[in-house]
């Protein structure tokens, strides 16, 4: 009887044994990072390390969210024709005077008017990754579906970049260049752009050599 009832113990302690073994560990401790369900954790991009040196330079917000991200083909760079303006004075124009959604460019470039000189803005159509709407116009512009839009503050017919503009415009396309593979033979002014209507923008003065130099090959 004893002997039957050792066996009958040692049974149960090795099957409760195995059972406590095989419940997962409390988890009541751990972060909230790996306890968390990861559709609601933010989708931030993670760059490989060979980006890891350029990324580390850049504002957050040049990194589209990773959900929507487009692979962009080529680069094309505007002026605005004007002596001064931003992101919001252009996007009214473009929702008011074109009846677009909204500013026609990804990115645009302050000149220090109204903006900081250099100052990069971001603008609603890159962060949701939509069709631009700075070549051409058309919804099937080619441009429009594959390139992404800069447009420096100034008129260069009649005058130049500053120095600031040119160098944020350097880091901005180095950027996207390393993010999607854009050799430098597909930046364009948008006078320069395969398909787009005949304009003089970026400006008879726009320095493109001088830009080509500054970015990857
Ligand atoms: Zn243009």
């Amino acid at each position: 009887m004893f002997k039957k009832s050792l066996v009958v113990c040692t049974f149960l302690f090795i099957v409760s044994g195995c059972v406590y073994r095989d419940e997962p560990a409390p988890r009541i401790a751990d972060s909230p990072v790996s306890s968390e369900p990861k559709l609601t954790k933010p989708r931030i991009v993670e760059p490989s390390p060979t980006r890891r040196r350029v990324a580390a330079s850049v504002p957050r917000d040049w990194f589209p969210p990773a959900n929507l991200e487009k692979k962009w083909k080529a680069i094309v760079v505007h002026h605005s024709a004007t002596g001064n303006g931003n992101a919001a004075i252009f996007d009214k124009w473009h929702r008011e005077g074109n009846h677009w959604d909204g500013v026609g460019y990804d990115f645009v470039i302050g000149n220090g008017t109204d903006s900081a000189d250099g100052l990069v803005e971001v603008t609603f159509r890159w962060r949701e990754q939509k069709t631009g709407a700075h070549c051409g116009g058309t919804p099937g512009n080619w441009a429009n579906e594959d390139a992404v839009g800069i447009c420096l503050v100034g008129d260069y017919n009649n005058t130049i970049p500053t120095a600031r503009q040119m160098q944020s415009l350097a880091k901005l396309t180095r950027f996207l260049q390393r993010r999607y593979r854009i050799p430098a033979s597909r930046i364009y002014g948008h006078n320069t752009t395969p398909g787009a209507r005949t304009t003089d923008c970026p400006g008879r003065n726009f320095p493109m050599a001088r830009f080509k130099s500054m970015v990857d090959g």
